[in-house]
């Protein structure tokens, strides 16, 4: 739940979730996303198109992110693309089925054959999606916005395989065995037993972040400001004490502004990036901390979670109707185990195919699901910060754009693209709607706050 649609490259939970993740942002909803411009009109003006004013870069940096819009979509399509054909390759060329050869040979015991054969796979995976890697780290730094050195970004890398080397192979070996123990049903299993883990995830998240980055309480340097967002609390009643702000020192790796809330109970907490205390007005940062609080108060963690936890379930009983098929067709050639082909360890990527297929269909249902909170939480933190600042809408738009710049957003991307691959809202909606947004103008009342 961040406030903007990019964040630093922070693989925190892929270990756990080296095969969830590639669906986990399905979270299938029926619902469809109200138009970010059109959802409360009511409140806008009908008579007034989208504005296509309230974002506009200047001329020069107009043109960048044209070009960075284009650049970021086509290595997304590729990335999503080249993920699946690398698993079709690994079984088709029969390397799958050579490298759980090659484990048994090695090693005597069938559950080290096993963690050896997932770890081999993580690592041929992570040097496999390497050059679509760098070539994204390297159009990021060509324009301006991520500063991190290579020396940088392969620690975070390497760190990142580490996590993924710990906890991955355990966590596959494991859904291996159900799917050996529970061939009928495994898929149910694998379902039930992926929902604590889920949960913990979202609770360990803000525990593996300071693997990547720095965090310091936000009160070390900005107790001025913290005092100002304490208004905000006082007025959203979310109880975030500010021993749960902290500040990321993100400036280091990147020129992008960003802020988000993560954790669950215990480690619930708000993360302000130090670019946004640096480069924004206090007021502003006042918005971008009522967004947040709308994600809080609106509960939407837990409906993220538990909209995933739906999701999955569909999910993960296609793909195991869909990788059946396939172990059929194709289970000799690949030499997959004749009795139980999809239980062997070559069988079981072609569990992971099917979910990650899953997950490259299911993306725009996931995004929409997320527009739509997020745009919520735009409404919220609009209305949160009313009385607070001195013009909400100016504010708000303020802080759109200077988003926007920052990370050279494309004033006006493809309908379809938006749909298909964003997870917040485009920022000339955002901004759109902000300019036009003043539920009191009238006498009337907000959404979410009476005055
Ligand atoms: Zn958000």
């Amino acid at each position: 739940m961040s406030f903007s649609r990019r964040g630093l490259p922070v693989i925190c939970v892929a270990a756990l979730f080296a095969i969830l993740t590639s669906w986990a942002a399905c979270a299938c909803s029926a619902q469809s996303a109200p138009s970010p411009v059109t959802a409360t009109a009511a409140t806008t003006n009908p008579a007034q198109p989208a504005s296509s004013q309230a974002y506009s870069l200047p001329p020069g940096k107009l043109a960048q992110a044209i070009t960075l819009s284009r650049i970021s979509l086509a290595l997304e399509v590729i990335g999503s693309l080249w993920s699946l054909a690398f698993l079709w390759i690994l079984l088709a060329s029969r390397w799958a089925a050579h490298l759980a050869t090659w484990s048994e040979r090695l090693l005597s015991r069938r559950w080290m054959q096993g963690l050896l054969f997932f770890a081999a796979f993580f690592v041929i995976s992570t040097l496999a999606s390497l050059p679509l890697d760098v070539a994204g780290h390297l159009v990021s730094r060509h324009y301006g916005i991520s500063v991190l050195g290579w020396a940088g970004w392969l620690g975070d890398h390497a760190k990142g395989l580490g996590i993924t080397l710990l906890l991955g192979p355990p966590l596959l070996l494991f859904f291996n065995w159900i799917v050996r123990v529970s061939p009928r049903r495994y898929w149910l299993w694998i379902w039930l037993v992926s929902l604590p883990l889920i949960v913990l995830s979202a609770f360990a998240e803000p525990l593996i972040e300071p693997i990547f980055n720095q965090y310091e309480p936000l009160a070390k340097n900005h107790p001025v400001l913290v005092a100002r967002l304490e208004q905000v609390v006082a007025r959203t009643g979310t109880k975030i004490a500010p021993n749960r702000m902290f500040l990321m020192k993100a400036s280091i790796k990147s020129n992008g502004l960003n802020a988000y809330v993560t954790g669950i109970g215990a480690t619930k907490r708000f993360v302000l990036w130090d670019t946004a205390t640096d480069r924004l007005p206090d007021d502003e940062i006042l918005f971008i901390f009522g967004h947040e609080n709308g994600h809080y108060v609106l509960n939407h963690i837990p409906k993220e979670l538990a909209g995933m936890a739906a999701g999955l379930f569909f999910v993960f009983w296609a793909s195991a109707a869909f990788a059946g098929a396939l172990a059929r067709r194709f289970g000799t050639r690949w030499q997959l185990d004749e009795a139980t082909p999809l239980s062997s360890r070559p069988g079981f990527l072609v569990l992971v195919f099917a979910f990650s297929l899953a997950g490259v269909i299911l993306q725009p249902a996931g995004n929409t699901f997320s527009r739509h909170f997020e745009h919520e939480a735009d409404i919220y933190g609009q209305e949160a910060i009313h009385g607070l600042v001195t013009d909400p809408q100016k504010t708000v738009v303020s802080a759109f754009n200077h988003l926007g710049e920052a990370w050279l957003e494309d004033p006006n991307p493809s309908p379809f693209v938006e749909f298909w691959s964003y997870s917040h809202p485009s920022v000339q909606h955002r901004a759109g709607f902000a300019a036009h947004y003043d539920p009191w103008a009238g006498g009337g009342q907000g959404r979410f706050f009476e005055k």
